[in-house]
């Protein structure tokens, strides 16, 4: 990996910040590894995003590594645990934006769990 790419998957986001509880967020769940909580203008009555504590490259999907199967396994199954703490018992969907063309803004690799009304397909 080239420097330049380098520091910009090791950049620090507005996600590092909440993640040291130094801005406010409303945190639905949280583990030694992940943090859950409500997307500052969410796009569904349930809008949350689930996000790993550790950073470790994982600045989008793309960047994922052997070493991060783990983490990334952990992620979807916390999604399921807070859907069902959300109760969204008749469906969720699950996004994960990762670049430009996706429209990806925060280079921390997040979860988006949205739910609470009947989501549209083909996604926009
Ligand atoms: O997938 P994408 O990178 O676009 O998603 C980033 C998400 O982070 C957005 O949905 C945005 O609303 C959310 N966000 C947030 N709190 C912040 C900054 C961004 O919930 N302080």
């Amino acid at each position: 990996m080239a420097d330049s790419e380098k520091e910009a998957t090791e950049a620090p986001t507005i996600f590092d910040k909440i993640i040291k509880k130094e801005i406010p967020s409303t945190v639905v769940y949280e583990d030694d590894k992940v943090l859950a909580f409500r997307d500052i203008a969410p796009q569904a009555p349930t809008h949350i995003l689930i996000i790993p504590k550790i950073k470790d490259g994982l600045s989008g999907l793309s960047k994922a590594e052997e070493r991060h199967v783990e983490i990334l396994g952990h992620l979807l199954y916390i999604a399921k645990l807070v859907a069902k703490q959300e109760g969204l018992g008749d469906g969720f969907r699950i996004v994960i934006n990762d670049g430009n063309d996706a429209g990806q803004s925060v280079y921390h690799l997040h979860v988006h769990l949205l739910g609470g009304r009947q989501m549209n397909w083909p996604p926009g």
